[in-house]
């Protein structure tokens, strides 16, 4: 089992996005955990402080170092804590738009690697001190643009790690085809009706002859790759 330990600023964020679908099913049967830390916990003084004013000068707060390294330190203590079944291996991850930016042949390496637990680390305002870096294995970009904080990114990391863990995905939906597997888009759906507005489905689609429709699917692949990311092909 995965577990993923996500240090946060904003907990609540994560109320919505894990306790629907997919990832609900995967908690409730212990497919996966999550664990939600708040950094705030660790802050300094009457008011928790977790930030402070850049050394130089210039715009926004950076989050402290002292307040992010205990956190982690307690972190990675509760993990070696943990009931054992097997060995636990551990990454920890910092979600930057500096870092290599996650795809999918990434996000299957995670997936099934022999981590068994992420420490996700959620930066927010203009970031954080930059000793942080000697803290942590990785630093991953869920893209080229920047948000306002690594929430968003932290979601993204457990949500496309978790659906490639075996019995996540139900029987009815598959990874072996869809998009980026094999380098190239998924081939397209169509489902009832078969006729609607004056636009048909293909009538191949319609006879049951599954040599042909896996041919079909193979070569309408391959054409919306080359149209639409010929980069995938090269
Ligand atoms: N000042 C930083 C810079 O220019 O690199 C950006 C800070 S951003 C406003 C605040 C936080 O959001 C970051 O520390 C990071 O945790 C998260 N973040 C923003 N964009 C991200 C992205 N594309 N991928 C991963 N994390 C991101």
């Amino acid at each position: 089992m995965k577990t993923f330990h996500i240090l946060t600023l904003f907990p609540k964020m994560f109320e919505g996005p894990f306790s629907e679908s997919m990832i609900k099913r995967a908690l409730t049967n212990g497919l996966i955990d999550i664990k939600i830390y708040n950094l705030r916990d660790w802050g300094l003084g009457k008011h928790k402080q977790v930030d402070d004013t850049p050394y130089g000068g210039g715009a926004g707060m950076v989050m402290r170092f002292d307040v992010l390294s205990n956190a982690i330190s307690n972190i990675q203590l509760t993990i070696s804590k943990l009931p054992k079944s097997g060995v636990r291996s551990l990454k920890t991850i910092l979600l930057t738009p500096q870092g290599e930016k996650l795809d999918q042949k990434k996000v299957r390496s995670f997936s099934s690697s022999k981590f068994t637990d992420f420490i996700l680390i959620c930066g927010h305002y203009e970031g954080f001190d930059e000793r942080i870096r000697d803290l942590v294995d990785e630093e991953l970009s869920i893209g080229d643009y920047v948000l306002t904080g690594g929430e968003i990114p932290a979601m993204v990391l457990v949500d496309s790690i978790s659906r490639l863990i075996p019995g996540v995905l139900g029987k009815e939906e598959s990874h072996l085809s869809e998009t980026f597997e094999n380098n190239l888009l998924e081939y397209p759906h169509y489902t009832r009706p078969e006729k609607f507005n004056g636009r048909k489905v293909p009538e191949i689609l319609l006879f049951g002859d599954h040599k042909k429709i896996e041919e079909w699917r193979k070569k309408e692949a391959e054409t919306r790759t080359e149209k639409k990311r010929p980069d995938l092909l090269s």
